[in-house]
């Protein structure tokens, strides 16, 4: 039976062959899911999809794109709220 706190939802089963040549279950972290474009909810290219606590520590130039709304639209939407800044209109 397993610990209490690993019959939770939070983590998930993997096998793993020791070395012994036994298969045990281990538990890791689920992973979060994937970033959405703010607008037309197509999934982000560029944005890393990972355990919180390994994401937190890369450099922040590898966590979205160096572009104005790098990691909340997609390219293409950000293309297009662009132009319509540029016409003064609001977004
Ligand atoms: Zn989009």
């Amino acid at each position: 039976m397993p610990r209490g706190m690993f019959k939770s939802g939070r983590l998930r089963k993997i096998s793993v062959r020791t070395p012994g040549s036994r298969v045990a279950v281990h538990y890791r972290e689920r992973k979060p899911s994937k970033t959405l474009c703010g607008s037309c909810k197509k999934q982000l290219a560029g944005v890393p999809k990972g355990i919180p606590s390994v994401v937190k520590n890369m450099p922040k130039s590898a966590k979205r794109p160096e572009r104005p709304y790098g990691g909340m639209f997609c390219s293409a939407c950000t293309r297009l709220l662009l132009k319509q800044q540029a016409r003064g209109a609001s977004p």
